[in-house]
């Protein structure tokens, strides 16, 4: 009797289908290993024949409790990433920003960048100097926010303070230009800034 109640249950097995083509049903929740089911947040070997029983499997508290870990982790790990991502970015900014900086302050053209022996001395001996890009990039990407964060400092600089302005047109070699003195009219401050068009 005992036997042909085992075969009975055994003929209602979907034997067709394998541990692969089941964890394929149920994505980033089991998943197939050596020809086996497991649960991935619980690591458990599940029957792949009996479809009830893994429903069952995922509906028991300890199941769920050991997805919600799961989710923790990962979400804590995603944060982690997209934290290293974002720091990542913000550094290569700003060595361009400070690559930027120099050269303008120094009057170095931009252009002077892209030469093979400044390339490489970026590259070798400047930390994130490799991110620093081509010439065109940094004027068309860096200048103008570089530009527009100098003029906002500037203002806050001056804001409210009373100043002296004394406008240029030519240079010391009688070339056309435009200088403009800024000095705040305060006392113990010898500080000036100078915009130059
Ligand atoms: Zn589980």
């Amino acid at each position: 009797m005992m036997a042909s109640k085992k075969g009975k249950d055994k003929s209602h097995l979907p034997s067709f289908i394998t541990a692969k083509d089941r964890a394929k049903q149920y994505p980033s929740v089991l998943h197939e290993s050596g020809g086996k089911l497991f649960c991935t947040p619980c690591n458990k070997v599940l029957d792949h024949r009996r479809k009830a029983t893994i429903n069952y499997h995922l509906q028991g508290h300890k199941h769920q409790k050991a997805a919600e870990n799961s989710n923790r982790r990962r979400q804590i790990m995603m944060t982690k990433v997209e934290t290293k991502s974002t720091v990542a970015a913000a550094e290569r900014n700003k060595i361009c920003e400070d690559w930027v900086r120099m050269c303008t302050a120094l009057n170095i053209p931009l252009s002077k960048t892209d030469y093979p022996l400044v390339r490489q001395f970026l590259l070798d001996k400047v930390v994130n100097g490799g991110s620093i890009p081509k010439s065109h990039q940094l004027q068309e990407k860096h200048l103008g926010d570089l530009y527009l964060k100098g003029k906002a400092e500037l203002k806050r600089k001056v804001s409210g303070k009373p100043v002296a302005v004394i406008f240029e047109t030519p240079d010391v070699e009688g070339r056309c230009v435009l200088h403009i003195l800024v000095a705040p009219l305060e006392k113990d401050d010898s500080k000036n800034f100078s915009i130059s068009c």
